[in-house]
C-alpha cells in the first residue's frame, strides 16, 4: 500500500541519520530541496557517552543529545525523517528507487551516509554496551585518547592494526599493554622490539572473560587477570556499503565507497559521505564531507533543471 509519502519523487534521499546524513539533510532542505532521511537507530554517534573534542562544546555533549538536536534541526527545515532500514536501491530510468520492508521511495538524488560498523571483542552484548557508556570500553583514540592519559590501558589486537594503535595510545600513556584477541600474535620482529622499545607490553590472549567493576575493567586470559582503565579493541570495522557495490558504485580495496573530491560515487546521481567513506571516521570530518555532498547535489540538480523558486 503506498501513500502520499511514497508516491512523491524527491530531490534527494539521504540513507543514514548520524551526522553525515543529517548534515546533509539541513544543508539540502535549507537550499529549498525536498529531502528524505531514512535510517535503522544504528549510528555510531548515538554510542557515544559523552565527546570532548566536537568543537562547539567545550563541557563535551553526548552522542544521542547532538543528534537529538540535528534531527530536530533538519525537521524543522522540513526534512522527512523515517526509521527504516532500506534493503534496495536501483535506478529506473532517470529515478532511484530505495526499497524499504513496508514500501518505496523514489529520487532524483541518493546520498549514501551508512556509517560503519566495528568488529567488537567476544563478550556479553549487556557488557558491551555497559563498557562502552561507562569508557571503560573506547573505540576511538582520536576521540577520547585525552580522557585516559596516565591511565593503565589495555589494546585488544595484533598485527600491523593492533600495533598502530597501541603505539597511537603510548602518546598518552606508559602504562600499557597489547593483547592478541585469540592466542599468539602476529607481529613482526621490528613490531615486536618497536613496542618492547616503547614499554608497550605484549600479552597473549585470548580473551576468555570481562568483568566491570567500579571504575576498572578486568580482562582475564587463560594465564593471567588484568585490570585497565579502559580497553580499546583494535579489530578493524566493516563499511556499510553494500548498498553502493550492488548499484555498481566502485569501492575500495577497504570496502568503503568511492568518491571524487565533491563526494560523487562512480555512478551519476548518486553520492557518499560520513565513515562509510575512506578517510578520518570523526563527527567533524562526515559534516564537512556532508556539507560539500549536499551542495554538490543541489548543483548537480540545477544542471539538469534550473532551481527557481515560483
Ligand atoms: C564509542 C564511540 C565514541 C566516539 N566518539 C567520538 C568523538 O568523541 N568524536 C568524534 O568526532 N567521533 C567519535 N566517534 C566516531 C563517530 O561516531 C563517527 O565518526 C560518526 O558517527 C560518523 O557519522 P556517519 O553519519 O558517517 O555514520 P553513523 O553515525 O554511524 O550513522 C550511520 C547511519 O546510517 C544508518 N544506516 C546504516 N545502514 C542503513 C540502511 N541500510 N538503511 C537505513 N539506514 C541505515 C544508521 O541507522 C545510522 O543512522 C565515536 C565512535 C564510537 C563508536
Amino acid at each position: 500500500m503506498t501513500n502520499a509519502f511514497e508516491e512523491k519523487v524527491y530531490d534527494c534521499v539521504v540513507i543514514g541519520g548520524g551526522p553525515a546524513g543529517l548534515t546533509a539533510a539541513i544543508y539540502l532542505a535549507r537550499y529549498h530541496l525536498s529531502v528524505a532521511v531514512f535510517h535503522d537507530n544504528s549510528s555510531r554517534a548515538s554510542t557515544i557517552p559523552m565527546s570532548h573534542n566536537h568543537a562547539g562544546f567545550p563541557d563535551g555533549i553526548s552522542g544521542t543529545e547532538l543528534l537529538a538536536r540535528m534531527n530536530a534541526q533538519a525537521q524543522l527545515y522540513g526534512a522527512a525523517i523515517r526509521r527504516r532500514r532500506i534493503t534496495t536501491l536501483h535506478k529506473v530510468d532517470n529515478l532511484f528507487v530505495a526499497e524499504f520492508e513496508s514500501g518505496s521511495i523514489r529520487s532524483r538524488a541518493v546520498l549514501l551516509a551508512t556509517g560503519v560498523v566495528n568488529r567488537r571483542p567476544a563478550m556479553p552484548q549487556a557488557t558491551h554496551d555497559e563498557a562502552v557508556a561507562r569508557g571503560l570500553l573506547r573505540y576511538c583514540p582520536v576521540c577520547d585518547g585525552f580522557e585516559v592519559t596516565d591511565k593503565p590501558l589495555g589494546v585488544i589486537g595484533t598485527g600491523t592494526k593492533g600495533f598502530k594503535e597501541a603505539v597511537f595510545l603510548r602518546s598518552y600513556t606508559k602504562d600499557l599493554a597489547l593483547i592478541s584477541p585469540e592466542g599468539v600474535h602476529d607481529l613482526s620482529e621490528i613490531e615486536t622490539s618497536s613496542l618492547t622499545h616503547l614499554g608497550i607490553r605484549v600479552e597473549v590472549g585470548p580473551v576468555t572473560s570481562t568483568d566491570l567493576d567500579n571504575d576498572m575493567i578486568r580482562v582475564t586470559t587463560p594465564t593471567e587477570t588484568y585490570s585497565f582503565a579502559s580497553i580499546y579493541p583494535a579489530l578493524g570495522s566493516d563499511s556499510c556499503s553494500h548498498l553502493a557495490s550492488r548499484l555498481g558504485a566502485r569501492l575500495s580495496d577497504e570496502g568503503c565507497v568511492s568518491v571524487d573530491g565533491h563526494q560523487r560515487t562512480t555512478v551519476p546521481g548518486f553520492y557518499a559521505a560520513g565513515d562509510v567513506v575512506a578517510g578520518l571516521d570523526q563527527i567533524s570530518h562526515a559534516m564537512g564531507q556532508a556539507g560539500v555532498a549536499a551542495t554538490t547535489i543541489r548543483n548537480d540538480l540545477g544542471e539538469q533543471a534550473a532551481l527557481v523558486r515560483c
